[in-house]
């Protein structure tokens, strides 16, 4: 699972989970094309504040990619 960034062409988005309106939500999936499904039919996503969080409170560990 990756973290993908989710932006709209005409600016603004609104985290569902603090309701600021931020210009990109962060999306876990496995491909560019399931973070846009996951975005579009259930309404995933979060600002990167909160998705910071909620990896904190899950414990989420960190992958450094190879360079
Ligand atoms: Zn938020």
């Amino acid at each position: 699972m990756r973290i993908f960034a989710i932006a709209e062409d005409n600016g603004e988005l609104k985290c569902p989970s603090c309701l600021w309106r931020v210009s990109r939500l962060y999306v876990i999936a496995k491909d560019e094309k399931e973070a846009r499904k996951l975005y579009e039919e259930e309404g995933a996503g979060l600002c990167a504040d909160c998705l910071v969080d909620m990896m904190v409170e899950e414990k989420y560990e960190i992958v450094v990619p190879e360079k």
